[in-house]
């Protein structure tokens, strides 16, 4: 299973993430991201994928595990 990581301190809150993958990605009240899930279904992970890559500021990360 696909862990995520989210590094706020990155985030620019552009919501790129959150348009992707809905399911696992939100913009706070503070602009920034959120994670609404921290491991992904298999049947999400293309989703996810292209979530984590059209971060524009590389917040996100993926993990195995
Ligand atoms: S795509 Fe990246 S910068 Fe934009 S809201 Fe998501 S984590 Fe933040």
């Amino acid at each position: 299973m696909m862990r995520i990581t989210a590094d706020r301190d990155k985030c620019i809150g552009l919501g790129l993430c959150e348009a992707e993958a809905p399911g696992y990605f939100a913009v706070d009240d503070d602009g920034l991201v959120v994670l609404l899930a921290d491991d992904v279904d298999a049947g999400h992970a293309d989703a996810v994928r292209a979530a984590v890559a059209a971060c524009p500021t590389l917040a996100l990360r993926l993990a195995d595990g």
